[in-house]
Order: structure tokens, then sequence, then C-alpha cells
């Protein structure tokens, strides 16, 4: 499924003193199937953005589409089970006393029927890469990565179309956050799931996605193939995504696509 939205605004505490213009008239289309990554300063809207694809803010102005339809009126709760958001640090959510419980919660608040609920379940923690012996346990006692595959078993069970995490390997260690990524990308390739991805880790978004956005003070400073995107380097430069980094990365990105441009790998190594 797509999603698309057209003059997207919005305003934080609108009408007071404290008046935060978060989106400033965004237009933005992400096609089914697409892995899209969403990077940007903390505080540049991301968070935001990502908000408005389920309904959980509403614009203060413009409009959201999902597969062409607007997300209001009576269409929108059905529009909104389509859109499953994995939030950073979904593991806080987690409040079952068994694994099992916290995966079944959606399903069971939908009213579905318990067969139905029990294989969903075991399909979806074998689908993060779990084994089913972990249903049982209490989530208290898994390890970091374990909650975190966890928590996304919970919204990957409701099935939806498109999957957005934000930040989804916050916290965890290299090897974890490795896996995490190997997993999204896995669900992208294997369930055709359109992905996307809010991450500040340029890294991480030039290894995984095909398509990145970057967002810079409410507004969409770039948007293109991860390696057009990556190849401005004195506009990522000018938005304050840091040189060095970028230099690691396209290192790197090197690696994978030998055509990139030479002049870049000089930048910030001086
Ligand atoms: P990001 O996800 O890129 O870090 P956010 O979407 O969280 O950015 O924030 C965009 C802007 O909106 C920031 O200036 C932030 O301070 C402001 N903001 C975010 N959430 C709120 C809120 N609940 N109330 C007021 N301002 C907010």
């Amino acid at each position: 499924m797509s999603i698309k939205v057209t003059g997207l605004t919005y305003v934080y505490m609108k009408g007071t003193p404290f008046e935060k213009i978060a989106l400033d008239n965004i237009d933005l289309s992400i096609e089914t199937g697409e892995f899209v990554g969403i990077i940007g300063h903390t505080g540049s809207g991301k968070s935001t953005l990502v908000q408005h694809f389920n309904g959980l803010l509403k614009p203060t102005s413009g409009s959201v589409y999902i597969n062409g339809e607007k997300l209001e009126g009576k269409r929108a709760r059905e529009l909104k089970r389509q859109v499953g958001i994995v939030f950073q640090y979904p593991e806080h959510q987690l409040f079952e006393e068994t694994v099992y419980k916290d995966i079944a919660f959606g399903l069971i608040k939908r009213g579905e029927e318990e067969n139905e609920i029990d294989k969903k379940v075991r399909k979806t923690v074998r689908m993060v890469g779990l084994s089913e012996d972990i249903l049982d346990k209490s989530p208290f006692e898994l390890s970091g990565g374990q909650k975190r595959r966890v928590a996304m078993a919970g919204i990957l069970v409701l099935e939806p179309s498109i999957l957005v995490l934000d930040e989804p390997a916050a916290g965890l260690d290299p090897r974890g956050r490795d896996e995490i990524f190997e997993l999204i990308s896995n669900l992208h390739k294997s369930n055709k799931m359109t992905v996307v991805l809010v991450s500040h880790s340029m890294e991480d978004v030039a290894k995984y996605v095909e398509r990145v956005v970057v967002m810079n003070k409410g507004r969409i400073e770039m948007c293109g193939p991860v390696r057009s995107v990556f190849n401005k380097i004195d506009e990522l430069e000018r938005i304050g995504l840091a040189a060095p980094q970028i230099t690691y990365l396209m290192k790197r990105l090197k690696e994978k696509i030998p055509e990139i441009n030479d002049n870049i790998l000089t930048v910030g190594e001086a």
C-alpha cells in the first residue's frame, strides 16, 4: 500500500506563546513495496510526520492518503489498521505477564477468535526470529534485543501493509542493531511490505533503504535514491549533517557502488 501526504503542515500548541511549526507544507509519496528512509536532525519533524501516517496526529492543514484514500471519515479506521508504527523503545510498552499475551494483545482487542490468534502469534514470533519457547516467558526475562523483537511482533501480528519504524535500533549493541536491520530488510523483501525507516543514522539508512528523504526544520530538504542524495555533500553539510560521518559512509558505500564520486572521500579527512 502507498502513502501520500500533500501540503501537510502541523503546528504544536497552536495559538499559544509556545506555538511550534513542526511540519511546514510537506508533499511526499511513498509507493507500494518501497523501502524509504527518513533522516534528519533531532527536532527536524520526522516523528511528527510519521505520526500522521496512521492518524495519531491530525494535520493542522493538508491531507494524508493511504492507498489513494483520504485518511478521514468512515474509512479512516480501516485505513489506520493498514499502518503499523513501531515507536522508539517499543519494549517500554510490554506489560503482560507472558510474551504470548503481549503479542496477542492487539488481536484480542480486535475481538479475533482464539484459534486464529494462536496461529498468528506463533507465526509472528517465528517471523521475528524467535522460537516459540519464548511465548511462555515473562517479557522481563528477555534480553534487550529479544524484547525489541517481541514488541515488533505485537505490531506485525496485526498484519499491517505498511510498517513504519522510528529508530528501531536505538540503544542496541552493534550486533543487535545489525540483526534488527536484517530482520526489517527481510520483512520488506519477503512480505513485499512498504517500509518507512526513521533514523538519524545515515549509515543504517544508506545500507538498507532504496530511497531517502532528508528532513530539516519541518521541511523536506532532499529526496531521492540513496546514491544521489549522499552525493550532494554540500547540501548535506549545509544542513549540518556532519562531514566525517558522511566520509565514513561514502567509503562503505563505495564498496557497493564503485562509480560514486571520489572527491567526496576527501571531505572531513584533513
Ligand atoms: P524528530 O522526530 O525529527 O526528532 P519531532 O517530530 O519529534 O522531530 O519534532 C519536531 C519539532 O516539534 C521539534 O521542534 C520539537 O521540539 C517539536 N515537538 C515535538 N513534539 C512536541 C510536543 N508534543 N509538543 C510541542 N512541541 C513538540
